[in-house]
């Protein structure tokens, strides 16, 4: 750049100046190359936008034939300018046309230029369209002059994002920002939610860089952590969220964030080596993330999470924007779209119209997918490149049930999807409707409909769904969304408030199941070959008694007086259950010896998830009070097939007669032994599914809240005697295709049952 034209400062501060000016989007374009052609000392400057049919039309140019705007396109892939939006990267040559991509468009009279330079205009890395700089002599771009055209490109990136520019195609059809897109993602939460796109923490965008003074800037850097402790405290103390047990937690676990040390230290040595306070943030949040992104453990990856979503809330302090969109949502829904968040973000936005939170990444353990479940907002996660295609206000529609997103949806689909959530009302007000009617089947049998539990939220779930009681209580939960155990206190607490709101009816307590895929972070094992397979649930337990005596502890003094009814995870051998049961018995006459009040009865239960246990069934009946199926992992340990693998994840079916023979065998080992049966799997909450095990014999069964209401419109139909007898004699059958389904969906059909 030479001192006549200014160089790239000067070209940007006249961008911004245009930027501003009062002209129509036409103008402006115009008045834009002509800026920058003059600029760069360029002969020839020219910007090609994406249309939604992936073509890149010419929109504005200095230098070709000004008849072509808007005539001359090419496709996406075509051509060199269509070459640089396929790529998304910068192409700079001394001769265009030997380039073997070189595409001649007649009616632009380019053929006199042979320099060429031409940039992608990114928008979160994908191409809007394509900025070009021609020159008649044979020469490559300097660096400095390939950099001062793509920070130019940034700003037409904006002018296009704001939707300036649309309209001006020769078709008129739209860009392809306004492109209707149907996007793949992993169903994490269930549900529908249609709203409006609010981008999750739009990009602060550092722009000043280099301090002057490093003194003020730690000072500034200080004064904005103080005021970020401060904001997390106050949400603690103030806000509605802080009664609530497991919000507490994860504000606590940010809290402890805020205040480590390390990470403050890191910045400060930024600013010392000269940065100013908001972009020495910015470097350690980027080390921090490159970090994330090769950090295999899934729970090392969601506290370097967490992270990052308070270096968020650090750099919005600095700039002196609020945290979170929260006073620009407009009063329409909203459906939130995040590379990642923490669950004390979601919390932030949650209200009557958060519809869905769509996630590039996010696994159904991540915390805030376990409390969106609790709070009854549909998820999405692992939709790649969420964040490059959707824009604020954008419409939207999320469907957790199938893991789908649509954005910007075409007439169809919003037509389509408005008829099934009114299906689903439908659907909601008729379950809801049968909520006081006892669950009977057809012919009389009664049937006990559990629900599935793990946190204080799902507690109201309990009298909404009509449950007769909560089957499987998993303690874990508490334990995945604290930053540290929880303390024996606490423990004792939640275990309390969940049995005073089910006002008398069975909860059944599981025993901390972590191993597996349900790491605690706090507590630090052994990478593992094959982690389901490995130290986990009882066996962790029973190799860190403390932990387990302070869960039992807690769990009998929270049950005090009542019934308590206490399940063990993963048990192997019929031993473990007799260990348990001994440790249990210590504390009661501890708890007694101190004059502690303890439970009036009390069941020791174990779950049916390990294949070993299918041959010791007559030991195990006899040493529990009750036993309750894992069917989620017992499918997988029987099957050989990992329940979190989606590859596989269709390939067995769980109505298969190989696996309903082994579930009818624990009945006829219950039955002889008359111990009470459950079974608490995924399976349970899934109306053919369930009505396989009625006619296999199970007269109990827990499943998530929402599924009751579906189960029991079809137990009220179904006569359980007549499915017996011929289910029985089905999945005694030997064939190569082992699913019954289809037999079952005859058998709904055929007698008018719902499923
Ligand atoms: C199961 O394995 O079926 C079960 C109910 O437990 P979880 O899904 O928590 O492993
Ligand atoms: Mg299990």
């Amino acid at each position: 750049m030479n001192e006549q034209t200014g160089g790239p400062r000067t070209l940007l501060k006249r961008l911004r100046e245009v930027m501003a000016e009062e002209l129509g989007a036409q103008e402006r374009l115009d008045k834009i190359v002509r800026h920058i052609a003059g600029n760069m000392i360029a002969e020839v400057c020219s910007v090609y936008v994406l249309r939604s049919d992936d073509v890149l039309e010419l929109f504005a140019t200095q230098g070709l034939n000004p008849k072509s705007v808007h005539e001359a396109s090419l496709r996406v892939g075509q051509g060199l300018v269509g070459t640089i939006a396929a790529t998304a990267r910068t192409l700079n040559l001394d001769n265009a046309q030997k380039h073997p991509a070189f595409r001649y468009l007649p009616e632009t009279g380019e053929e006199i230029f042979h320099s060429f330079l031409g940039v992608p205009i990114l928008r979160s890395g994908r191409a809007l369209g394509v900025l070009v700089v021609q020159n008649q002599d044979k020469r490559v771009y300097r660096d400095d002059e390939v950099e001062a055209l793509e920070t130019t490109a940034m700003v037409l990136a904006e002018l296009i994002a704001a939707g300036e520019l649309e309209g001006l195609d020769k078709q008129g059809q739209g860009l392809d920002l306004s492109r209707p897109l149907n996007l793949k993602g992993a169903a994490l939460a269930d549900g529908i939610g249609l709203g409006h796109v609010i981008l999750h923490e739009p990009r602060v965008v550092v722009t000043n860089l280099f301090n002057e003074d490093a003194e003020y800037e730690t000072r500034r850097l200080h004064q904005s952590l103080a005021k970020l402790r401060f904001s997390i405290d106050d949400m603690l103390q103030h806000r509605e969220v802080a009664r609530d047990g497991e919000h507490r937690e994860v504000l606590e676990a940010y809290r402890m964030f805020a205040n480590d040390q390390g990470w403050v230290r890191r910045m400060e040595e930024q600013v010392r080596n000269g940065l100013t306070a908001e972009a020495a943030v910015e470097k350690v949040q980027s080390d921090n993330r490159a970090r994330m992104m090769r950090q295999a453990d899934p729970y090392l990856r969601e506290r370097l999470n967490d992270f990052d979503d308070l270096a968020y809330r650090l750099l919005r302090e600095l700039v002196g924007k609020p945290h979170g969109p929260v006073t620009d949502r407009g009063d329409k829904d909203y459906v939130v779209v995040a590379r990642n968040m923490g669950a004390a973000e979601l919390l932030d936005y949650n209200g009557p119209a958060l519809r869905g939170l769509v996630l590039e990444e996010g696994a159904p353990t991540s915390h805030v997918v376990i409390v969106a479940r609790a709070l009854g907002i549909p998820v999405v996660g692992q939709v790649h490149n969420a964040l490059s295609y959707a824009d604020s206000a954008n419409p939207v529609i999320i469907d957790g049930e199938e893991g789908m997103v649509y954005l910007r949806p075409t007439e169809e689909v919003q037509e389509a999807y408005a008829e099934k959530v009114q299906f689903r009302a439908k659907r909601q007000e008729v379950y809801r409707s049968l909520r006081d009617e006892p669950a009977v089947s057809r012919d009389g049998q009664p049937v006990s409909l559990l629900m599935n539990a793990g946190l204080l939220m799902d507690l109201p779930n309990v009298k909404n769904s009509g449950a007769a009681g909560i089957g499987l209580f998993r303690t874990e939960l508490q334990f995945m969304v604290s930053s540290r155990f929880p303390r024996s206190g606490e423990q004792e607490q939640l275990y309390r408030d969940v049995l005073e709101s089910v006002e008398g009816k069975p909860v059944t307590f599981r025993t901390l199941d972590v191993g597996g895929d349900k790491v605690l972070p706090y507590l630090r094992s052994e990478q593992e070959e094959n982690p389901a397979l490995g130290w986990r649930a009882i066996r962790l337990a029973l190799d860190r008694p403390g932990l387990m005596r302070a869960q039992l502890r807690a769990l009998l003094k929270a049950a005090a007086d009542r019934e308590l009814r206490v399940m063990i995870p993963m048990v192997t051998e019929t031993r473990e259950v007799l260990q348990v049961r001994e440790i249990i018995q210590r504390e009661v006459s501890l708890l007694t010896r101190f004059g502690h009040r303890v439970p009036r009865a009390l069941a020791l239960g174990a779950m049916i998830e390990v294949p070993s246990l299918l041959y010791q069934l007559d030991d195990l009946m006899q040493a529990v009070d009750f036993v309750s199926v894992g069917s989620n992992d017992l499918f997988q340990f029987v099957f050989a097939s990992d329940r979190g693998n989606a590859r596989i994840a269709r390939r067995y079916d769980h109505l298969n007669r190989a696996f309903l023979r082994v579930l009818r065998k624990i009945v006829v080992a219950a039955q002889a032994h008359g111990t009470p049966l459950t079974l608490c799997g995924e399976m349970a909450g899934r109306p053919l599914s369930a009505m396989a095990l009625m006619g296999l014999g199970y007269r109990s069964i827990s499943m998530a809240g929402a599924a009751i209401g579906p189960v029991k419109a079809m137990l009220l139909e179904t006569d359980i005697g007549k499915l017996e007898g011929a289910l029985l004699a089905e999945i005694c059958k030997s064939y190569g295709g082992q699913t019954i389904r289809e037999f079952l969906m005859d058998f709904a059909d055929t007698n008018g049952i719902p499923y």
